[in-house]
């Protein structure tokens, strides 16, 4: 997973800090959700694809936003959906 390149890092200027604690489409459906991604880019926060609904997946196919970062505590790795580059 981590042999591949990927280029958007090296475009991304300057990271967004997470704008939530939670995963607010899923509080909003009631639903829960097992961890929590952050979009680099916007910051949005969302669920991981552990997670039924799977909320920072479909942020990145609906944004063609492709990198996030893990929040949840003691983790600190990016991934790039679109190359699943992962950055340790
Ligand atoms: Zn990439
Ligand atoms: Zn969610
Ligand atoms: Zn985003």
């Amino acid at each position: 997973m981590t042999n591949r390149s990927c280029s958007h890092f090296e475009t991304l200027e300057s990271v967004t800090d997470p704008t939530s604690t939670v995963c607010d489409q899923c509080v909003a459906s009631g639903d829960v959700w097992a961890h929590l991604r952050a979009c680099l880019l916007c910051g949005s926060v969302g669920c991981c694809d552990n997670s039924k609904n799977r909320h920072a997946r479909r942020h990145w196919e609906d944004h063609r936003h492709p990198l996030i970062q893990s929040i949840e505590p003691g983790e600190t790795w990016r991934y790039c959906f679109e190359d699943q580059y992962l950055v340790k």
